[in-house]
């Protein structure tokens, strides 16, 4: 299939009345797969009340069906109609958070969404993005709209179209282009469903923010190998993988630089993911900097575009510098630990 590209400004007024807004929608109405820009990173986006158009979006990703999607609203009244009830907890969260980076689980109300959507599970995964383009997108499809990141499975996500483009090109009816993602990772997803919420995976708001408006709150689940059955099972798929495989680097960069001296050594060619502070230490095959240790946002917004941009040239490995497990740290560290598949090397070790 050919896919339709469109471009448009989000900071115009009316959004939902321009043209290219509304043959989106159109799409999206007749079960047809959309890209989009969201505040987190590019969605792919499909009408969730269609077993077929929920169907497109498995199939355009390469995604295992196992693994549920987040459905986006735009409104708060099509909660009510997605879900069976509304904790307490989480009516608290979302008067703070949505719209924004924050999806909640609710326990599901029956027989509304495909159950392609929530992959057999009794619960549903909401969120409201903060986005004018998505926000017009979905008000103006009218429709509940489930949508994981635009990218082909096991891929980082996509924080430009471009990126989108690259991996999905000719697979979706239409590609909508609203400019660069803002927080450049995906949103929070909080368990609401029991006494203490739980966060499934880390994203746009942190713990922190997270403890400040409902206090206690667990983080977990640390790994797939903990749980019988994955509470949210997208936690147990390799992601975010570059094509050379990556390693997580714990130490001084003195120390890196003479890990890759070692490397080179024996002929390989090595790329080095390096913070603004660090980068003069470095010399390697490809130095990315991706953002600086002062100000961790900006490793977040172009973490993905990094690990992409290392796909680029022909590397036999690529070290990454580590980050601190707090505030965005947690969220960055963790899509980093999944794209090295786990594998860190400390200098203690
Ligand atoms: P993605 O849209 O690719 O960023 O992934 C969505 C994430 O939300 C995955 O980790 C899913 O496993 C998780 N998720 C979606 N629906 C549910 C649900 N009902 N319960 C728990 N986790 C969910
Ligand atoms: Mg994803």
């Amino acid at each position: 299939m050919d896919s339709l590209h469109w471009s448009v400004n989000k900071d115009v007024d009316n959004l939902k009345g321009y043209p290219q807004i509304r043959e989106a929608a159109r799409l999206l109405q007749s079960n047809q797969v959309v890209a989009f820009p969201t505040e987190t990173v590019y969605g792919l986006g499909a009408n969730a009340l269609s077993d077929d158009a929920v169907a497109k979006i498995y199939e355009a990703k390469g995604r295992p069906s196992d693994n549920p999607l987040i459905v986006h609203i735009a409104e708060l009244q099509q909660l009510e109609e997605l879900v069976d009830s509304i904790p307490a907890h989480a009516h608290l969260l979302m008067k703070e958070f949505w719209p924004g980076p924050l999806t909640l689980i609710f326990p599901k109300k029956a027989g509304v969404v495909s159950e392609k959507v929530t992959a057999g599970l009794d619960t549903i995964a909401v969120r409201m993005p903060d986005h004018p383009v998505a926000l017009a997108l979905i008000s103006a499809a009218r429709l509940p709209i489930a949508a994981p990141s635009a990218n082909r499975s096991g891929k980082p996500s996509p924080t430009t179209a471009r990126h989108v483009a690259t991996d999905l090109d000719g697979r979706v009816a239409g590609i909508l282009d609203g400019g660069p993602t803002g927080v450049g990772l995906e949103s929070t997803v909080v368990d609401c469903t029991g006494e203490v919420p739980i966060i499934l995976r880390p994203g746009g708001i942190s713990m922190e923010d997270i403890e400040k408006v409902i206090g206690n709150v667990l983080a977990g689940p640390l790994s797939p190998n903990q749980m019988e059955i994955p509470k949210s099972p997208g936690m147990k798929y390799k992601h975010y993988a570059p094509v050379a495989p990556l390693y997580l680097l714990d130490g001084e960069p003195s120390w890196i630089q003479s890990m890759i001296d070692q490397k080179r050594r024996d002929g390989l060619k090595v790329g080095i993911m390096s913070t603004t502070e660090n980068t003069h230490y470095y010399n390697a095959d490809l130095v990315l900097e991706c953002g600086s240790r002062m100000d961790l946002q900006s490793v977040a917004h172009h973490l993905y575009e990094v690990l992409r941009k290392f796909d680029e040239v022909p590397l036999d490995c690529i070290f990454s510098e580590v980050f601190p497990d707090s505030g965005i740290g947690a969220a960055i560290m963790n899509r980093l630990d999944k794209a090295a598949g786990h594998h860190w090397i400390r200098q203690k070790d």
